[in-house]
């Protein structure tokens, strides 16, 4: 070693494997991450990890604690179109794991899940149509032969995943060379230079910004993201979400079918809600709402996430076998869905993007954190090879350049593949009969009218709310059948 480091700023879910992996190949890495640890653990988000990931987990020797928490792969399977998550009669059903190209066995024990899965590299970089095809060409028979074995892709919150990045951080192979700051932040490119004893960026130090879909120091080294689809420019909002956490008793509803999503569409909720755990009854809500309209810290009290958590319940709520009293709302935030890649992975010499700083999608398809890991495993064995006695610095650039080759064009494909994933979501709104632009309608007649600001936000509530109750309060079999259609050949009726 030549006394070089490596500073991560960003201690999420990507800054945290980028460690893991540095550390366990010897390299000195400092991470600095704002959040406490009880903070990093506390909200789930992504929560679909792909193949790929799982193979990067498993050379952490994590896979197996990963597939040991794991509930039964049927009850996440499956993707569910309800009038509620409770609806006894759904409106469609859809296995998104038999719609794999290269279908997945049951997950095998863990001791031997790597031998023991059906190959499928539909889920290498993801387990949608179509990926395969834009990663590796359409012939890929030989994934099919039995001779190639890939890990199976697995639903677990990234709530859960960050206990165990920071155990295997602190366990003493690795935790010798790891620097792990929490609660602590980083101010700009200078401080994350300064802030680790280092003279000069790329010198003696490399920076990465993991710093998510905010990234203080992408912003400084002018990187800007690149939407692939001009109708969604990247600095706009596709949508925007409040996102609550809730446990409730797990057997206060009675559901028709186990899933890992729930799409639900009645006049009082629509959204989507993510069942974490059926058994420990965790899931998280997300619940459109519209800021230049809306007054978010209203809609965001506990009472109110209750209410419309309650909504999304129908059954059990009028059975009252579930009350406001039931819902034990854990925490609430919002968060926009952007498209966008940035151009240059490696915006300053010394100074590398990783994650949600350099990529972000809708979460349609899970793809964000899946590419941010395989980031960090492409950028690892890059950083230890610089911090390594055998390579001199003019190694560094041409090193990046590469990374970013080959990383954004991976993040241009999850790109499109999210993007065409949120448009079929879209379809299945318009399907059920309540239209997309629904609410810029409401937008429109609200902005026309000569009143106050409160008074135009009061009647876009109520031109949103009519637009529900007219399209939801009944779903007509030929509309139901319209949704089916869309997923047809995967789609189940419920
Ligand atoms: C509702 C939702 C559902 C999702 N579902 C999925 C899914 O199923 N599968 C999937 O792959 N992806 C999913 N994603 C996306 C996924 O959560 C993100 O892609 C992922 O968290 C990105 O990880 P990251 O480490 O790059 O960034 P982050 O998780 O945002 O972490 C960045 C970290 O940097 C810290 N930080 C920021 N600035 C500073 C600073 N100046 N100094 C110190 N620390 C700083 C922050 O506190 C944060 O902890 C979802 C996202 C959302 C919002």
């Amino acid at each position: 070693m030549l006394g070089r480091r490596v500073h991560i700023v960003g201690g999420g879910p990507v800054g945290l494997v980028l460690a893991n992996l540095l550390g366990s190949y010897g390299v000195r890495v400092t991470v600095t991450e704002r959040r406490s640890e009880a903070e990093l653990s506390a909200h789930p988000q992504a929560h679909f990890l792909s193949s790929r990931t799982l193979e990067i987990f498993s050379s952490l020797g994590i896979a197996d604690a990963v597939y040991r928490a794991i509930e039964p792969v049927a009850c996440w399977k499956d993707f569910v179109y309800a009038r509620g998550v409770d609806d006894l009669d759904p409106i469609a059903r859809y296995d998104h794991i038999a719609s794999s190209v290269y279908p997945l066995s049951p997950i095998a024990p863990p001791t031997d899940h790597l031998e023991a899965t059906a190959p499928t590299l539909d889920s290498c970089d993801h387990s949608h149509h179509g990926i395969h095809d834009t990663l590796v060409g359409p012939d890929a028979s030989f994934l099919s032969s039995g001779s190639l074995q890939i890990a199976h892709p697995v639903h677990f919150p990234s709530s859960a995943l960050m206990p165990m990045l920071l155990e295997r951080l602190r366990s003493p192979d690795v935790a010798k060379f790891v620097d792990l700051r929490l609660g602590s932040e980083v101010a700009s490119i200078d401080d994350a230079v300064q802030s680790v004893g280092a003279s000069a960026l790329g010198d003696d130090v490399v920076v990465v910004a993991a710093d998510g879909a905010h990234s203080t120091l992408a912003d400084e080294a002018g990187s800007v993201l690149v939407s692939p689809d001009p109708r969604f420019p990247a600095g706009k909002a596709l949508q925007s979400l409040i996102n609550v956490h809730f446990f409730i008793p797990p057997h206060a509803v009675e559901l028709a079918h186990p899933a890992m999503l729930y799409f639900v569409y009645n006049p009082e909720f629509v959204g989507v809600l993510v069942a974490h755990s059926l058994a420990r009854g965790e899931w998280v809500a997300q619940i459109p709402f519209f800021p230049e309209w809306q007054d978010l810290s209203a809609l965001s009290t506990t009472r109110a996430v209750t209410d419309a958590v309650l909504a999304a319940f129908p059954a059990a709520r009028a059975s009252g076998r579930l009350t406001r009293a039931h819902i034990d709302v854990r925490s609430a935030a919002p968060w926009s869905m952007r498209v966008g890649v940035a151009g240059n992975y490696a915006p300053m010499p010394g100074l590398a993007l990783a994650g949600d700083a350099a990529h972000q999608f809708p979460p349609a398809g899970g793809f964000g954190l899946n590419t941010g890991i395989a980031d960090a495993s492409n950028l690892a064995w890059r950083l230890a090879r610089w911090a390594s006695a055998e390579a001199d610095c003019t190694q560094l650039a041409p090193s990046l350049a590469s990374y970013t080759a080959e990383r954004r064009s991976a993040a241009q494909a999850a790109a499109n593949q999210s993007m065409a994933n949120y448009e079929r979501v879209l379809a299945v709104t318009s399907a059920v009969g309540l239209s997309p632009g629904a609410a810029s309608m409401a937008q429109s007649a609200a902005t026309a009218l000569p009143l106050p600001g409160l008074l135009k936000n009061v009647i876009f509530d109520s031109s949103v709310r009519a637009a529900k109750y007219a399209a939801l309060s009944s779903i007509s079999p030929s509309r139901a059948a319209a949704v089916r259609n869309l997923q047809a050949p995967a789609v189940a009726s419920g």
